[in-house]
């Protein structure tokens, strides 16, 4: 059966793939469909798109964007987004804007402790708009001051640590308004990782359309959980590896392989949104497989 993976990052973000690079994967995994969901950027959208064209590969213009509600950060992606949208673009331009003050904060954090690494070598290697920690700990393993990123986040970048610095979060609502806006899906990435359940039922109020139940990092109890908690709220279910290609080891994609027909659902929710001239597609049949 044919088969998709829906969360994927580039070097649009903090994914170490370019575009057809990670296209090249995903047909070697023979996904069918992939949706590239890279943190609060839609940049890599177009030269994926185009790299998938040719090999009959589905593409789903996604993206993931920081959030935080009642203090806790969770991820909502977005999916079948105009990447155009004004909205969308004004407001990713301000969160890009923001992380790259915050590299500055944390590389002057670092220059602090006698490490004088520059804010420019950083910028340099991320390459991107939206860069964020993996690019400065990539840039102390580069220089030698960590053996690794494990090691970098370890020391310097994760919470608490002395160049953690806080991100700019939008509220969760302003999420799911600005993917609406933009015409697509709302999607709660990774609930399992973030444990914030307790949002859910005002994120559903407030138009969520659907849950990532099947994740790398969610074991199977943990899915089951959120399969449950979808079919409560009348939620979609997505999934997807998160692969970040080789920047934490062992690329992801392939790990996740979510059976197209999750795929027709969102399609299915999409038209019933925005309803098209002619027939739309037909709501597929309920019972669906596990991804393999
Ligand atoms: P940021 O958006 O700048 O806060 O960075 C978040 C990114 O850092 C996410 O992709 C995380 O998966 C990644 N990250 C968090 N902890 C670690 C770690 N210990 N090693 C490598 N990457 C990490
Ligand atoms: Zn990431
Ligand atoms: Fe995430
Ligand atoms: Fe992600």
């Amino acid at each position: 059966m044919k088969a998709a993976d829906l969360h994927l990052h580039t070097r649009f973000s903090d994914g170490t793939y370019a575009p057809d690079e990670l296209v090249g994967h995903a047909q070697r995994h023979q996904l069918g469909a992939l949706a590239l969901t890279d943190h609060d950027t839609v940049e890599g959208c177009e030269p994926a798109a185009a790299a998938c064209r040719p090999l009959g590969i589905e593409f789903i213009a996604g993206t993931e964007l920081t959030a935080e509600w009642e203090g806790n950060e969770l991820h909502i992606l977005g999916y079948f987004i105009d990447t155009h949208d004004a909205l969308l673009l004004r407001e990713l331009a301000r969160f890009q804007t923001v992380r790259q003050d915050r590299i500055r904060e944390m590389v002057a954090r670092l220059n602090q402790l006698h490490i004088p690494l520059q804010a420019q070598t950083v910028f340099a290697l991320a390459n991107c708009r939206s860069p964020g920690r993996p690019h400065v700990g990539r840039a102390l393993v580069q220089a030698g001051y960590c053996v690794n990123l494990d090691e970098a986040f370890d020391r310097f970048l994760k919470k608490n640590r002395p160049a953690w610095v806080p991100k700019c979060k939008i509220s969760a609502l302003h999420a799911i308004e600005l993917v609406h806006h933009a015409g697509g899906l709302a999607v709660m990435a990774h609930p399992g990782l973030n444990r914030t359940d307790g949002v859910i039922p005002e994120l559903v109020a407030a138009g969520l359309d659907g849950l990532e139940c099947f994740h790398t990092k969610h074991n199977p109890a943990t899915t089951e959980h959120y399969l449950q908690l979808a079919a409560h709220f009348h939620l979609l279910v997505t999934g997807g590896s998160d692969c970040h290609g080789m920047s934490k080891g062992k690329p992801l994609i392939g790990s996740v392989k979510l059976p197209y027909p999750y795929v027709e659902h969102l399609k299915a929710r999409l038209a019933e949104k925005r309803p098209a001239p002619g027939p739309g597609p037909a709501a597929p049949a309920d019972a669906l497989p596990p991804p393999s």
